[in-house]
């Protein structure tokens, strides 16, 4: 796949249409995917701090997360058709999951946001197979959520710990996973909890 770099970050050229349609085939194929959404704050971040940039290189795909980013390619000549968020990228999923039945993990945000962020899933896209969840407050040297989600080997795997943690956590696990969507999406879990 064709990457714009900023700030020495290597960007996905792609639109949300056709990021999605990556993903899903990714799922579909039964590969390993992971996927950092990047916005100005992130790419910034990253650019000072060598163990986040180690992090945005090990990803398979960082999207340009915000219109900064997409503003910032223009700016140095290049160019990016739009801003991918990861918002946006896991509703489209969702709805991919939804039509075909794939299952689904999520890990992330207060336990009370969590369940009624599944309920809403539950409710809104009735033939996602929720393989599982947890909230993100959880002990990092507990080896508990990664054997789940190794052993139930969801389709997707959308985590909702922040910048950093999120990505943090799928590196540090990645190797014990045979095949799953793995992507960092911020607040989301809030957003859909409402
Ligand atoms: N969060 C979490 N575990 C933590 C810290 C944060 O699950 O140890 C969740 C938090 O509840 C929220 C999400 O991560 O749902 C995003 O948090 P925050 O706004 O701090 O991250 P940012 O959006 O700034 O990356």
């Amino acid at each position: 796949k064709n990457s714009v770099r900023i700030l020495d970050i290597p960007f996905v050229h792609t639109t949300l249409e056709e990021m999605t349609h990556t993903l899903y085939t990714h799922a579909v194929e039964k590969e390993k995917a992971f996927v950092v959404t990047a916005n100005p704050e992130i790419a910034w971040a990253a650019h000072h701090d060598p163990e986040k940039k180690k992090l945005l290189e090990e990803a398979t795909y960082v999207t340009a997360d915000g219109i900064g980013v997409v503003k910032a390619a223009k700016w140095s000549g290049q160019s990016l058709p739009e801003r991918v968020t990861g918002f946006e990228l896991f509703i489209n999923l969702l709805e991919k999951a939804n039509e075909r039945g794939q299952s689904v993990y999520l890990l992330g945000a207060k336990a009370e946001v969590i369940e009624k962020a599944a309920d809403t899933i539950r409710a809104t896209y009735p033939n996602v197979q929720l393989a599982g969840f947890h909230h993100g407050y959880f002990d990092w040297d507990d080896p508990s959520i990664a054997n789940d989600i190794a052993e139930k080997q969801p389709d997707y795997v959308f985590l909702a710990l922040g910048f950093p943690r999120q990505e943090t956590w799928v590196a540090s696990h990645y190797d014990k996973f045979n095949h799953g969507v793995f992507m960092g999406i911020g607040g989301s879990f809030d957003v859909l909890a409402g």
